[in-house]
């Protein structure tokens, strides 16, 4: 098999674990996987870590592992989260936007720039008769809003992106 194609099923399988802070978007859609390294059978993936304040990059690291190692043609499997790359909310790829939508999540919004406000639209029905003020607090990476316009309750991501002023 050519490494190209070990990429490949490397990156499908990528696909199918899940952030479990986030069910149902794979750490690929939320844009985590930084590089990933094929040597023979052994797999090294890099990672970078979402929110701070979200601690669930250990349980993270061996679901990824795990899921790497049940392909027959691995020997051994290596993740490492990388503190170097920042991960940014605009690594979330569409797919991981649409499926945090389906699931009541508004993702962030795309193009932020720190300091900036934002609106967020309604998952269900795209309003954004949402006020941002204060929901969240400084660790805090999602927080649940209120739509006025269907009356769902809905979540919403915080937007997280390198604040290039520094
Ligand atoms: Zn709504």
């Amino acid at each position: 098999m050519q490494v190209q194609e070990r990429q490949e099923e490397i990156r499908s399988v990528l696909k199918t674990v899940d952030d479990p802070e986030l069910p149902s978007v794979s750490v690929m859609d939320l844009g985590m996987v930084y590089d990933i390294a094929i040597n023979d059978g052994s797999v090294s993936v890099s990672m970078v870590p979402t929110f701070a304040g979200c601690p669930a990059l250990d349980f993270i690291e061996i679901k990824v592992q795990k899921a790497i190692e049940e392909v027959p043609w691995v020997t051994d499997c290596d993740v490492e989260f990388s503190f170097q790359h920042k991960w940014s909310t605009d690594a979330i790829t569409d797919t991981g936007k649409a499926q945090l939508k389906k699931h009541g999540i508004a993702p962030p919004p795309e193009d932020y720039r720190p300091g900036e406000e934002w609106t967020v639209n309604c998952p269900y029905c795209g309003s954004d008769y949402t006020s941002m003020d204060n929901v969240f607090g400084p660790t805090a990476c999602r927080s649940i809003l209120y739509c006025s316009a269907c009356k769902n309750p809905f979540e919403a991501m915080k937007p997280v992106v390198e604040d290039t002023a520094n």
